[in-house]
């Protein structure tokens, strides 16, 4: 672990414990001054030469590669591109088409709206009888049956941190003649993810959680290699045409995972994210998992100790936890705003849960014991407990 920490390679504001890296990474050093210089010698200095001259074009799949290597997936299986959301429909969309002849997409009452929200879209849009079946986390094995399509899961639990065995999972789907999806956006950066090994067919995830990649940062794709070119994308766009500067009329798919392109991709995004990437050069994603678990028991036992009204919600277990420990109070809302006014800076998530993220590149023992002390001000003295602190706003 001598590793880490490596609070050096980011940009934190002094006095800041920041627990929500799980939400939106910080600003890795560097990174202003990669964009600043896309902005104003690529795209300034070379205008639409920049496409050639810089390589804007082949951003996509490169920084694919970046990303696969920290979530064990083989060079050529990911590309960049577009929202999670768009991701999530795409591998969908392509899991229905690998099995014609089935009707459900199975996932979790404990995955993120926004997934089942694509599934219910994606089913309404198709019109051929398409369901999307809800079970609960625990339920999901039991619940896979030759009728389903595609088995889609994120891998850790967005409120409870609770995380999904991916490789008997992905079995059993399998075995019963599912396609598995697995959605990485709380994995990707946060444990030693083996993508390839796990078997599944196709996995997405976002790159501004656990990579840092920024606000708006692109989300990526992992098509398995020896399935991707029967893949016919739902979302056939000109970038991943065979020949976008072709022009034909009629669409055909591109080589390989460039097929899982869609439009013009988000350069300047894609420029924050590569520097952003530097971070995790020499760290081992086992030596990041390590201190992650490490760092998380530390705050549940600081916690536990220190704040009898505040029960967990994650899994004691650290196996079955990702990078992430909330705990409930009827209060939350109000609490964490609080703790977030003294410095210590976790999330909401409704309808009672306090979250904090544990990213082990820039956080050590002393910032949980302080963590812990802060919050354990707040709570014994109730100094949530003002109008100030209550007032909702738009992103908790
Ligand atoms: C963060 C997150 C999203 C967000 O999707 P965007 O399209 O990037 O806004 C989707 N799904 C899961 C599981 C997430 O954790």
């Amino acid at each position: 672990m001598s590793n880490l920490p490596r609070k050096h390679l980011f940009d934190l504001p002094d006095g800041m414990i920041y627990l929500d890296g799980n939400s939106l990474g910080p600003l890795p050093k560097g990174v202003s001054e990669a964009v600043q210089k896309t902005v104003e010698a690529e795209w300034g200095g070379q205008l639409i030469g920049g496409w050639n001259a810089c390589k804007w074009m082949e951003q996509p799949s490169r920084v694919g590669n970046q990303v696969g290597r920290l979530i064990g997936a083989p060079a050529g299986s990911v590309v960049m591109g577009d929202t999670l959301s768009i991701k999530v429909f795409q591998a969908l969309a392509a899991g229905l088409q690998m099995r014609p002849d089935r009707k459900a997409i199975l996932s979790d009452t404990g995955n993120f709206p926004s997934d089942l929200y694509m599934a219910q879209g994606l089913a309404r849009f198709k019109d051929q009888g398409i369901e999307l079946r809800m079970v609960e986390p625990e339920d999901v094995a039991g619940a896979i049956g030759e009728d389903i399509a595609v088995v889609m899961l994120t891998e850790v639990d967005y409120r409870t941190g609770r995380r999904h065995d991916m490789a008997a999972i992905t079995k059993a789907a399998q075995e019963a003649g599912a396609v598995m999806v697995w959605d990485l956006a709380h994995s990707a950066g946060a444990l030693d993810v083996e993508i390839e090994a796990s078997g599944c067919e196709m996995a997405v995830g976002c790159t501004y959680k656990y990579l840092n990649g920024g606000p708006g940062a692109p989300a990526f794709i992992y098509v398995r290699p020896d399935l991707v070119e029967t893949v016919e994308p739902a979302l056939a766009g000109w970038l991943g045409h065979d020949a976008p500067f072709a022009f034909d009329l009629d669409y055909r798919p591109g080589a390989g995972i460039e097929r899982m392109r869609v439009g013009t991709p988000p350069v300047l995004q894609l420029a924050a994210l590569e520097e952003a990437l530097k971070v995790w050069n020499s760290v081992t994603m086992k030596e990041v998992r390590a201190a992650s678990v490490h760092l998380s028991d530390l705050f549940i036992s600081e916690i536990e100790a220190r704040c009898p009204m505040m029960s967990l919600v994650s899994p004691r277990d650290c196996a079955v936890r990702g990078s992430q420990v909330s705990f409930a109070f009827e209060n939350g809302y109000a609490a964490m705003q609080a703790v977030i006014a003294r410095g210590v800076i976790g999330d909401f998530r409704a309808p009672n849960v306090m979250r904090f993220g544990f990213t082990p590149l820039f956080l050590d023992d002393g910032d949980i014991i302080r963590a812990a002390e802060i919050i354990e001000d707040v709570m014994v003295n109730k100094l949530w407990n003002t109008p100030e602190y209550h007032a909702r706003k738009a992103v908790t």
